[in-house]
């Protein structure tokens, strides 16, 4: 149906408070921000804005999120899909997706493209197992060059789009005047990983025994998303517990829970390890 065609969010309330860590992603992506909101600073000397940056890496480490912060941040509406959901798509459907998706941006503009996933459209043509499988998502991804290509530098859309495999996307898709910068946002340290868990423990009611350093340092290779679940699951055992405040056992049973997950997540990735 039309409605799932894409999402869109008008007001988006993320700003980057909201975003712990990723200081140098924080620095590059402010640039956007002041592309959006004053573009004149730039066009009057004859610059060209960039049209689209690429934010590379690890699931979870909060690409999405920096990226709808950019929409919070310079008061644009937010465009978003996933590049998973033009896979299996019936012929002619998701270039027509791109499509009506460049429509309803342009007249929204100034705002945000948000392509998560990309590499699911955005693999090298050319490179399918058999012969004619592909030509959907190569459809698909011809039209979203030809839709890039087609606004100016100063129409106010910037297309981010998000990938763990830069390595596989089409040559095509980094370009000048498309893809043509890449942010890395990797996985955090253990400065990175306190400070997401400050921003995670704010809304908890906490036992004074909970120290934000101690948990970074009992979560190293923990992506953000998985801090954020360690934060929840631990005042939901916490509730379960009837507790008037989350402690620090709260925590560390959490935190075993969130580990048990992610081993279990891993076996079935890979079975024969
Ligand atoms: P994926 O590649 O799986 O889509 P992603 O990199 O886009 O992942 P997000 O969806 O942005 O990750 O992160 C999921 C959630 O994890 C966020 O909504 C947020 O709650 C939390 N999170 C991740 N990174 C951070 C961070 N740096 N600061 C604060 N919260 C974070």
């Amino acid at each position: 149906s039309r409605a799932t065609l894409f999402d869109a969010e008008n007001k988006v309330k993320i700003t980057f408070n909201d975003v712990a860590g990723l200081e140098e992603a924080k620095e590059e992506i402010k640039e956007i921000v002041d592309y959006l909101k004053s573009p004149g600073k730039f066009t009057k000397l004859g610059a060209k804005i960039p049209k689209g940056a690429l934010l590379v890496g690890p699931p979870g480490t909060g690409k999405t999120l920096i990226a709808k912060a950019v929409a919070g941040e310079a008061g644009v509406p937010f465009f978003s899909l996933s590049g998973s959901d033009f896979v299996e798509m019936f012929v002619g459907v998701g270039a027509a997706r791109v499509r009506d998706l460049f429509k309803q941006a342009k007249e929204k503009a100034p705002c945000i493209i948000f392509i998560d996933e990309i590499d699911a459209v955005g693999r090298s043509r050319g490179r399918g197992a058999m012969p004619g499988a592909n030509d959907e998502r190569e459809n698909t991804l011809n039209s979203l060059l030809v839709e890039m290509d087609g606004f100016a530098t100063d129409s106010g859309i910037i297309i981010m789009a998000a990938t763990n495999r830069p390595d596989v996307l089409d040559p095509a898709l980094l370009r000048p005047g498309r893809f043509d910068r890449q942010i890395s946002v990797d996985k955090p340290d253990i400065i990175g990983r306190e400070a997401i868990f400050k921003v995670h423990l704010k809304p908890i009611k906490l036992s004074p025994d909970v120290d934000p350093k101690k948990l970074a340092a009992q979560t190293p290779g923990f992506a953000g998303a998985e801090i954020a679940n360690v934060c929840n699951e631990a005042a939901l055992i916490a509730a379960r517990r009837d507790r008037e405040e989350v402690t620090m056992q709260d925590f560390q049973d959490a935190m075993d829970r969130v580990i048990g997950g992610l081993e279990k997540k891993n076996k079935l990735i890979s079975p024969d390890e």
